[in-house]
């Protein structure tokens, strides 16, 4: 049995999997350290008892223990997978932890303050409660290891680069990753044998393209609040929005809560993050969120155009996450700017979501095949501790 750990900064995920990489328990809990903290499996559907505002190692004790008192959990994990956001120019692939990888990560850090502390959190919990077992580190940044110079470098002075590591680094890669791998399989070829285009549309949003099976571009950069319009993040402003705003006396620290918490899609909206409920009002009249989902898809729509400028060759528009797999509106407004390019969807296939042996959503005329494929972050971390454990 494999455990699979996401620790946010109020958040805890536990998934378990079997050898045969299927998922048999998952739970999340949330509001960590704060006095209404709860957390729960959904499969089977459990209520877990916590202490009064527990901390992620008090959660994940509690986790464990249910999962144990409910025979889900016997004996000891064969590994123990983490969810690490940053790995810098470090890692490009998954590690084993030890006490110089975790110093390793802990350097990351200033690349991304807000994930790889609560990320390093969750590993040392796991670790005072499993200190014999296996752990490894899975970083959304190793897939995107084999960006080329001219796509991760930015126009700043050199510098930057050579002092700070300043660069493109890119996100979501273990979903990208999957999307590459699930194609290959639909498809019956060798993942390295496959480019496609990927869109990974949950409440952060990336595009990444993927040529003979490695990533080539990416939308999101040094912090994932490049590129697209996401949930509550920007995306891509015009960098001098800073002058403009610091002559306005808005702050450093404002700016960075409003790019990262009160733009996006909430921003636009004026009304909320979740593309349900924008779905839902801008049917129902309400002006702002079909501004804001308009401004959504053709923002994916230029970033499509842009990753085909990394491509020779074009096997699969690849839709994921929540919105990517669920929402038909999306996908039809976005793929209705890129006519230019050939893609054209099949309605019927679009509204079913893909629900079909070869996952397409596109019209038997489309220049390009487009496929709908639930991502599982999880899954794959679970493949890669399993396997980097076996390889130690
Ligand atoms: P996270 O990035 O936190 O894992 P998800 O991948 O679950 O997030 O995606 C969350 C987003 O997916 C939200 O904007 C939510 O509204 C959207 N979503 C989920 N189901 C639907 C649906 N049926 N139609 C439209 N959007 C959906």
């Amino acid at each position: 049995m494999i455990l699979v750990i996401n620790c946010g900064s109020s958040s805890l995920k536990l998934a378990v999997f079997n050898e045969q990489l299927e998922n048999t328990a998952s739970g999340l809990a949330e509001r960590l350290g704060q006095t209404d903290a709860t957390a729960r499996f959904k499969e089977p559907d459990t209520e877990v008892a916590l202490p009064a505002s527990a901390d992620h190692q008090q959660a994940l004790e509690a986790m464990v223990n249910t999962l144990k008192s409910r025979g889900l959990l016997d004996g000891t994990p064969l590994a123990i997978g983490h969810r690490v956001v940053h790995g810098g120019e470090t890692f490009r692939e998954a590690a084993l932890i030890n006490d110089e990888v975790l110093r390793a990560i802990e350097d990351c850090a200033s690349l991304a303050p807000l994930h790889n502390p609560v990320n390093l959190t969750g590993i040392r919990a796991t670790r005072a409660l499993f200190p014999d077992v296996p752990q490894v580190a899975v970083f959304d940044t190793a897939f995107h290891h084999t960006l080329p110079e001219q796509a991760y470098r930015y126009a700043l002075p050199d510098r930057f680069y050579q002092e700070w590591g300043v660069r493109r680094y890119g996100f979501h890669g273990t979903s990208h990753y999957f999307m590459l791998n699930e194609t290959a399989r639909l498809l019956g070829r060798p993942p390295s044998t496959i480019s496609l285009i990927s869109a990974h549309l949950g409440n952060g949003c990336s595009v990444t393209a993927i040529r003979d099976g490695e990533s080539v571009d990416t939308s999101m950069g040094l912090t994932p609040l490049e590129g697209l319009v996401m949930g509550t993040r920007s995306g891509d402003v015009d960098p001098g929005l800073f002058d403009f705003l610091r002559n306005k006396g808005v702050s450093g620290e404002e700016v960075h809560r409003i790019l990262n918490n009160e733009s996006g899609l909430l921003g636009l909206s004026g009304e909320s993050n979740d593309m349900r409920i924008l779905e839902k009002l801008a049917a129902s009249g309400n002006s702002q969120a079909a501004l804001a989902i308009e401004v959504f898809c053709f923002r994916l729509a230029r970033y499509i155009g842009a990753m085909c400028a990394s491509l020779d060759r074009l096997d699969a528009l690849v839709f994921t996450g929540g919105i990517g797999e669920n929402s038909t509106h999306v996908r039809a407004r976005t793929l209705s700017h890129l006519k230019l390019l050939g893609f054209t969807l099949d309605d019927a296939r679009n509204r079913e979501h893909g629900r079909n042996s070869r996952n397409e959503i596109n019209h038997s005329h489309s220049r390009f095949p487009v496929l709908v494929i639930p991502t599982n972050e999880e899954r794959v971390i679970a493949g890669e501790a399993l396997k980097t454990a076996n390889s130690q």
